[in-house]
């Protein structure tokens, strides 16, 4: 299979001044196309040509573990936005959110120290398990929590090159921004 990049579901301007053009361009268009490209090389002649992205996932390591996950990650992040997006969730998933954690702002809080408190590069993830349980886990570098058997829910990306264009090295200020542009109708569906 030929991977594709998938085009972003907004202009490249659109989520300013949260995620600004630079970043975009720099984030969509040159790191997560890098990812993209990278991985039709690893996997050109080899069986995983065959296999769909989240089956390279589950039965790859190295390289091609690395690049599958991060091109499925970056996807699954840049869906997560929309210009004109934040506020609360709704339905099933905020009942969940209060069942876990009070209220929707002490999950909130306990993602971000989640993902401030992350070393290095990496990812903040809402997951559920089975029975709708959710849970918040950290992954470095390219980890993807498909590989826990855990559905994924939304991700924050902490990698510097996600914020530094925008925030330099302050990462707190990345993360309490993004909650403005979270699209929640998508995040819902997911759960
Ligand atoms: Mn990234």
């Amino acid at each position: 299979m030929n991977f594709q990049l998938p085009s972003l579901p907004y202009a490249k301007d659109a989520l300013e001044p949260v995620v600004g053009l630079g970043t975009i361009e720099f984030h969509h268009g040159k790191h997560h196309q890098a990812y993209v490209n990278n991985l039709n090389n690893l996997i050109k002649g080899t069986k995983f040509e065959q296999m769909s992205l989240e089956e390279i996932i589950l039965k790859s390591d190295g390289a091609i573990y690395n690049n599958a996950a991060q091109v499925w990650n970056h996807t699954f992040y840049f869906y997560s936005f929309k210009p004109g997006g934040g506020g609360n969730p709704k339905g099933q998933l905020a009942k969940a959110i209060e069942g876990e954690w009070g209220t929707f702002e002490n999950f909130v809080k306990e993602f971000n120290a989640a993902a401030l408190s992350l070393f290095g590069s990496g990812w903040a993830w809402l997951v559920k398990d089975n029975s709708g349980k959710l849970s918040i886990i950290q992954e470095s570098n390219a980890g993807n929590p498909l590989t826990k058997g855990v559905t994924p829910i939304l991700t924050f990306d902490v990698w510097e090159h996600a914020y530094y264009l925008d925030y330099q090295n302050r990462r707190a200020d990345y993360l309490s921004s993004l909650w403005g542009i979270i699209d929640w109708d998508a995040v819902c569906a997911r759960y």
